[in-house]
């Protein structure tokens, strides 16, 4: 079989080598931040920092050369390239705009700026002052402005950053997504709280962190995580990370009052690794190498997390090994109550507690606010009104304090405000789009999940999402996958159905 992005073609290997280097470059800088996050001596921090700075000057310096940039001018030119090579061409001048364009003094100040802030936020929050942060945020503001600004053909700058993370998508079509999520989520959301909450008095027994994580280990290996291209260790903040084409790994954190944490960590960055561990080798070290939006990526890690492992399905399948591993925790326990206690849902003040049902609105208020932000509509002195405002109409709830209102994110006190927070709904949104369109294509999917066995829907997913990379935008992707364009309808139907049923409403 002769692959269609290797011709015998001089500048195509030298775009080739050129590619594989920095992708190289990448996947040292990944091991280093990779080795930070789980096992660096404390005492190493300061020894650490100056090496990733130096990496990151060298893979800089390498992505901006300007041979390399001649090297795709000439490739830009020809017209005998296959459509995976202008695709890859295409990637490849994005990420040299990406690099070139924002002037290297402007570079150095933004991240100095991003550092001061971080390190204001760390004391503003612990203090519960927002009103000290607001000086920051508009220097952040303005930043986020110039930024856009060197990328004019974007117009909005919502749009340049969202096309930043997810390609093609624009603040226009966010707008319209969330617009209707949020029409039906807010009322179902009501329906459901009112309800009443199930019980879930044993997710609080004692497990034994040790067995929690080999049990994790041992679900991702049925799914169909590949352990000798990958690893799990523990860390604060759980991530995934490709450190080569063939070593993509996991991190999860464990408590021992509450085993659904290190569970439901793990098999969502297991949902990003097999994602990545799905690429075609051929397009490894080339820009069609790794996941193609920050929404796809999503929509897998929700999939696995939670179209797959909150499902009845799945607790069919392993509740009879979790009771196993833990007979006494688990002895008053059926199959039934533990698939209710893990699809709790109560409404919360903290994005990063919230269930799957209330979740969106958390990120729909932040989008807004961002919105506002960036088009002028909203002063920076008055976000955190803005917020309380929001909370009151989205989730009924008004927080107490500062700290769980605008400083309660990270994301904004880096040094830019504009595009951190539409991928995690496009996600879920695209989850319920991919797992729809695998149940039509493979019937009776559910009784394969009841059994453990995942290698049809793996098998789907590796074939119309994994493999093709890069090789597709995003909107493309799922067209050709799901036969459609992105929709918000089984998303929608999936909440609707399992929620109704959960807790009789409908
Ligand atoms: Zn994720």
């Amino acid at each position: 079989m002769t692959s269609e992005t290797q011709l015998p073609d001089p500048l195509w290997n030298d775009l080739k080598a050129r590619w594989q280097e920095l992708a190289d470059l990448g996947g040292i800088g990944s091991l280093l931040g990779w080795d930070q996050s789980t096992y660096l001596p404390a005492g190493a921090a300061a020894g650490r920092s100056r090496q990733q700075a130096l990496l990151s000057r060298m893979a800089h310096a390498r992505a901006t050369d300007a041979g390399y940039g001649r090297l795709l001018d000439a490739a830009q030119s020809r017209t005998d390239l296959s459509p995976a090579q202008t695709r890859t061409v295409a990637l490849a001048r994005k990420n040299f705009e990406e690099a070139t364009r924002l002037p290297a003094d402007f570079v150095a100040a933004w991240s100095q700026h991003g550092g001061d802030s971080y390190s204001a936020w760390t004391t503003a929050r612990p203090d519960n002052d927002f009103a000290r942060m607001v000086p920051f945020l508009e220097k952040s503001l303005e930043f986020s402005l110039q930024a856009a600004s060197y990328f004019p053909e974007f117009g909005d700058p919502m749009d340049y950053f969202i096309d930043q993370s997810d390609e093609g998508m624009t603040a226009q079509g966010v707008g319209d997504v969330f617009s209707k999520l949020r029409e039906a989520l807010v009322p179902l959301a009501d329906a459901v709280t009112l309800a009443g909450p199930p019980r879930t008095d044993f997710l609080s027994r004692h497990y034994p962190t040790a067995t929690q994580l080999s049990l994790g280990e041992s679900v991702i290996r049925d799914y169909g995580y590949d352990f000798t291209r990958g690893r799990q260790d523990l860390t604060h903040h759980p991530f995934m990370t490709r450190l080569g084409g063939h070593d993509v790994r996991i991190t999860t954190r464990v408590k021992a009052g509450d085993p659904t944490e290190a569970l439901y960590s793990t098999l969502h960055e297991a949902g990003h690794a097999l994602y990545e561990q799905g690429v075609l080798d051929e397009y490894l070290g080339t820009p069609l190498g790794g996941g193609v939006s920050a929404g796809v990526h999503e929509s897998q890690s929700r999939l696995w997390e939670n179209q797959v492992g909150r499902s009845r399905a799945f607790w069919a399948a392993y509740f009879g090994k979790f009771r196993d591993t833990f007979p006494e925790q688990l002895a008053d326990v059926s199959e039934d109550e533990m698939y209710r206690a893990v699809n709790t849902v109560a409404r919360s003040l903290i994005r990063t507690d919230a269930d799957e049902l209330t979740y969106n609105l958390h990120v729909i208020t932040r989008y807004e606010l961002e919105r506002q932000l960036l088009g002028g509509q909203l002063a920076l002195r008055d976000l955190n009104d803005a917020w309380h405002a929001a909370y009151e109409q989205n989730l009924g709830l008004r927080a107490p304090s500062d700290v769980d209102g605008a400083l309660q994110d990270v994301h904004w006190y880096f040094g830019s405000i504009g595009g951190a927070f539409q991928g995690y709904t496009l996600g879920n949104v695209l989850s319920a789009q991919f797992y729809s369109a695998a149940e039509k294509a493979n019937p009776g999917l559910e009784n394969d999940i009841a059994r453990a066995d995942f290698s049809r829907l793996h098998g789907w997913l590796r074939e119309n999402v994994y493999a093709p990379g890069g090789r597709y935008t995003p909107a493309e992707l799922v067209e050709r996958a799901t036969g459609q364009a992105m929709t918000v309808e089984p998303y929608l139907n999936y909440l609707r159905e399992k929620y109704g049923e959960l807790y009789g409403v409908n």
